[in-house]
């Protein structure tokens, strides 16, 4: 596997990080997973424009520019021959001797290389459990950094209850789920935490708003109560490597009739309509 290191590919086996690199040490640094699909990455721009948004955030200047970075990952996926899967690419602010504070002209680390992923089919056509936990991460969600310490504590206690999904509940409204956003569906409208400082405004999640309003679903960008959610006809996650996914079971309670719903199956199926058409030259 071949493996871009600032500049230049390397191969897997010879890549080497720094016992004091900031990422590995501090989780000082940020990253995007984008989804390919037929070799061709899907809304690659969208990505890499989060990407720089959230290095910015946190005061790091990536070391080429959006276009340069844009020629490399596409190169990189060709070396790699990649098909469908996934490409993960992290910026770390880089190597220091270790202490908090940094010298800001500390040279940035890039690391990208491929990730297997694959469609979740099954889960996507059978739906799945999520349990509700405390949403006690920082106030900074909007940018997607390396310390994923609360997601990864409560994904696991979601996996360790059976779930697949763990939500997120700050001051009673749902946020968003570990490392997705979550939908909600009651009387015909679409309910969704609105992006800001609480959420990450997924990639996924602005591409359904776009396909909400061009097939003029009704649509509410709006923070909804754990007790709506739980009363909710239907609920949906989103992700990049989920996709769309019908929740339908939550701290062990059915939603709806407790089978993935009709208008979770539409949206399912104007996102796919979404990848198909990025496909195709
Ligand atoms: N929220 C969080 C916390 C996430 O980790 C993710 C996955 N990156 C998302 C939302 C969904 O974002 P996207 O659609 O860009 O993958």
């Amino acid at each position: 596997m071949k493996v871009l290191v600032n500049n230049e590919l390397q191969e897997r086996e010879e890549v080497r990080v720094d016992i004091e690199d900031r990422g590995y040490q501090f989780g000082d640094g940020v990253y995007e997973v984008i989804r390919v699909y037929e070799g061709v990455p899907y809304t690659l721009d969208e990505h890499l424009a989060r990407f720089y948004r959230s290095s910015q955030e946190i005061g790091i200047t990536p070391n080429m520019n959006i276009e340069e970075l844009k020629l490399k990952l596409l190169s990189l996926i060709e070396e790699n021959e990649l098909q469908d899967g996934g490409i993960y690419v992290q910026l770390s602010r880089g190597v220091a001797p270790r202490k908090h504070q940094y010298d800001v002209h500390i040279k940035p680390q890039l690391i990208a290389y491929p990730v297997p992923s694959k469609r979740p089919v099954k889960e996507q056509n059978e739906g799945v459990e999520a349990i509700t936990a405390d949403d006690l991460r920082w106030l900074r969600c909007d940018i997607k950094s390396l310390n994923l310490l609360y997601n990864i504590m409560i994904k696991q206690k979601a996996q360790e209850a059976g779930a697949f999904e763990g939500i997120l509940v700050r001051d009673g409204n749902v946020t968003e789920g570990t490392s997705s956003n979550i939908f909600i569906i009651k009387d015909g409208t679409i309910y969704t935490h609105p992006a800001g400082n609480l959420i990450l405004n997924g990639i996924t999640r602005t591409k359904l708003l776009e396909l909400f309003t061009s097939k003029g679903w009704a649509f509410k960008e709006l923070a909804f109560s754990k007790e709506t959610l739980l009363q909710a006809d239907e609920v949906f996650m989103s992700s990049t490597t989920a996709e769309v996914v019908s929740i339908t079971s939550i701290d062990g309670n059915p939603v709806g009739n407790g089978a993935p719903g009709t208008f979770t199956s539409d949206i399912r199926e104007a996102f796919q309509e979404s990848i198909e058409s990025s496909i195709v030259p």
